[in-house]
């Protein structure tokens, strides 16, 4: 039986070549997709608002007497109508008019018009709103509906999609749509069909309720919502059949090499490593890729974790890559495995970038020997030339930055490209628990919710820059205590080069101030090797101050580094100034964080610096983060594609994620809904379930 999706839009009244190709640019190709091409929000236009009751960003139909219209000369000419009601009166503003409109609108015309209100130099404005002289009478309260508003790309007007979906709406009563979902499914969450919701969702009726339909939360379109999640659900649950319908290298180690490491290290493990590693080591032992998530607040002591993981494959006879995003801290991984493993007799190559000639011929040739059991550096592990004699193992630090195609690609880089390597995922930002259901819901999850003992709070204190002085006097107080301190510099993160520029000024206006101190500077733009020297100075206790930018967020590890300024902070994340502040806090002595902000300050710029100061609980921050910022940035980019949704917003329906996840497994016996859902949902965005 034909379905919408094999009826091309071509059909449609009105849609040429030329038209064909703009929506196919919004992924719109057959009628079906058209129709869950769906309006993100509504417009009000059913009823007239008094003016008097309109706050600044309301989008409104108002109606009204004209006062008075005057040409406004200004900076740019324009022409300002005023118009009232009983409640008070408002500005229409245009820029661009012709006599006609002019004409019609003067003293004593009656207008209805729609807009959003702004604030104008005459009071709240609308500027160039949609408007009718002498109107109609509005349709009366049990009749008016509202106005979808639809997604658009360059060409393609509101009005136009509008009369599109609602031919496409035609077709549905000899071809209705296809309901994946099974019956008994829909009528535990009393939700309505995929056909009934679909046609409510793109034109209402007037009974609906409107209050609902505005915020997205009336039954028709928590079907879809609840449908949307659940295609982003299997489609990651797909991306983990694959990487698992390879085999694995079962990871059985002989020897003691875990006994040995763990009796060198200075501490014993918290019980919250310890039952970690008993997850690790149990999937490792299987012959099915593991993919696992270890999440832990900063500090929480992730690394030694994956140095025992390492251990379990080296101990098996086999190789691992360790991946971290920035050179300095592969740099700092490398340093820290070396430190650990060499003594035990294990070999590690260095591979990142900027290593070259020569170095790179001899670690490559290391790693395709075998000779190298662990090869650590950045993404430049996994290019095609990097060869591996028998990889088993791959740990991925810092995951936020790396995407789900890189690890579908990472399949492919087995023991004889045969057999996939297990996968260890670090991240060391805390993933607030909805999301981590959601975007990460291809890999199984462990946290490391406990501390190491000792650890002290970290005193924050929120600063204006007014006070820098001061500032600069803590830093100099505190080194001569023997203490270290880190000073972080930040811009607006699109421009590297000023963010260093920036850095140093700084370092050499403090290196005037403090000449009593050793002073370092780290930037993106220095070379690996001064980097990693001016690092290790810093690690040594050779340099009293570092000065940085934020390419020091993660990972870095000074013990004795008791005190960070934050320049700025009010341009950064929650969750990346966390990160910052966890770069102090990880020694013996008590650990101080200024936050020394540029006023004025925003309120909610307020409110985010002071969860930052009440609390030291990353995933708490992180919660608050995601709030304030939404997925997308929590993430970061490389997520963010898979973050976005048609319909779905993650605070507002986050009550789903657990339902659907509670769904997916059952739905995945049935390859046919499964890849039909991904299709109807992701559509073309989903090519990385091809690879
Ligand atoms: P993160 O989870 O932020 O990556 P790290 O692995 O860098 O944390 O560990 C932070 C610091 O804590 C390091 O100096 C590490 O040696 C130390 N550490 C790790 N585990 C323990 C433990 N069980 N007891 C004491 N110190 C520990
Ligand atoms: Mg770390």
């Amino acid at each position: 039986m034909t379905s919408l999706d094999d009826i091309s839009v071509t059909q449609l009244k009105g849609v040429g070549s030329a038209l064909a190709e703009k929506l196919a640019k919004l992924g719109i190709h057959s009628i079906q997709d058209l129709l869950f091409h769906l309006p993100y929000r509504y417009e009000d236009r059913t009823r007239v608002v008094p003016m008097g009751s309109l706050r600044i960003g309301d989008i409104a139909v108002v109606e009204g007497e004209v006062m008075k219209a005057d040409l406004v000369m200004g900076r740019r000419r324009s022409l300002q109508v005023t118009l009232r009601d009983d409640s008070g009166f408002l500005v229409m503003r245009f820029f661009h008019f012709n006599a006609a409109q002019k004409n019609q609108l003067t003293e004593g015309a009656r207008v209805r018009c729609f807009g959003e209100v702004r604030p104008g130099r005459a009071g709240y404005e609308f500027y160039h709103p949609e408007y009718q002289v002498s109107p109609p009478p509005m349709a009366a309260a049990g009749e008016a509906t509202l106005t979808p508003v639809y997604p658009l790309t360059e060409g393609i007007q509101q009005p136009r999609v509008r009369g599109l979906c609602q031919q496409a709406l035609g077709y549905l009563a000899r071809f209705p749509i296809k309901d994946w979902l099974p019956p008994s499914l829909l009528s535990d969450y009393q939700l309505p069909g995929i056909t009934d919701a679909v046609k409510l969702v793109h034109s209402p009726p007037a009974d609906a309720a409107v209050h609902l339909l505005m915020e997205g939360r009336h039954p028709a379109q928590q079907r879809l919502v609840m449908e949307e999640l659940l295609a982003h659900q299997l489609s990651l649950l797909q991306v983990r059949e694959q990487i698992q319908a390879r085999a694995a290298l079962p990871l059985l180690p002989t020897g003691d090499l875990p006994e040995q490491f763990l009796e060198q290290l200075p501490f014993s493990l918290t019980g919250a490593q310890k039952q970690v590693m008993k997850e690790i080591r149990q999937d490792l032992s299987q012959p099915v890729p593991m993919l696992r998530l270890v999440q832990g607040d900063v500090g929480s002591g992730k690394t030694v974790v994956a140095a025992l993981a390492a251990l379990q494959a080296i101990g098996s006879g086999a190789q691992v890559a360790l991946m971290a995003p920035t050179e300095i801290l592969a740099e700092q991984h490398f340093r820290n495995f070396q430190g650990w493993l060499a003594p035990l007799g294990i070999e590690l190559a260095w591979l990142s970038g900027k290593v070259k000639g020569k170095a790179r011929q001899e670690a490559l040739a290391a790693v395709a020997s075998g000779q190298a059991q662990v090869a650590i550096g950045t993404h430049a592990l996994f290019q095609d030339e990097v060869q591996f004699h028998r990889l088993a193992l791959v740990i991925v630090d810092e995951q936020h930055r790396f995407g789900v195609h890189q690890r579908l690609a990472l399949r492919e880089k087995g023991v004889g490209g045969q057999l996939a390597p297990h996968q260890l995922i670090m991240t060391a930002t805390p993933i607030p628990r909805t999301l981590a259901m959601s975007a990460y819901a291809d890999l199984d999850t462990s946290v490391i919710d406990e501390l190491p003992p000792g650890r002290k709070p970290i005193e924050t204190v929120v600063l204006p820059d007014s006070r820098r002085d001061d500032i600069v006097e803590r830093v100099r107080t505190a080194c001569r205590q023997g203490r270290q301190a880190y000073w972080v510099c930040t811009l607006i993160e699109e421009s590297e080069a000023l963010q260093c520029q920036a850095a140093e000024v700084t370092a050499q206006e403090l290196a005037e101030r403090l000449p009593d101190l050793k002073i370092g500077l780290v930037h993106g733009r220095l070379k690996a090797v001064d980097k990693a020297s001016v690092m290790e100075r810093f690690k040594s206790g050779e340099l009293d101050l570092l000065v940085a930018t934020t390419v020091i967020e993660v990972g870095v590890d000074v013990p004795n580094a008791s005190l960070i300024i934050i320049e700025n902070p009010e341009r950064l994340g929650l969750a990346q100034l966390h990160q910052l502040r966890g770069r102090v806090g990880r020694g013996e002595q008590a650990s101080f964080c200024v936050l020394m902000y540029h006023p004025p300050l925003s309120n909610n710029g307020k409110a985010r610096l002071q969860a930052l100061r009440d609390s030291q609980d990353g995933f708490f921050i992180a919660e608050k983060d995601l709030e304030i910022r939404g997925p997308g940035e929590v993430l970061g980019t490389r997520q963010t594609g898979l973050m976005q949704f048609r319909l779905a917003d993650f605070e507002r329906d986050k009550g789903w994620i657990e339902p659907v996840k509670g769904m997916a497994p059952a739905l995945m016996q049935q390859p046919a809904v499964v890849s039909a859902l991904i299709r109807r949902w992701l559509g073309e965005n989903i090519r990385y379930g091809e690879v």
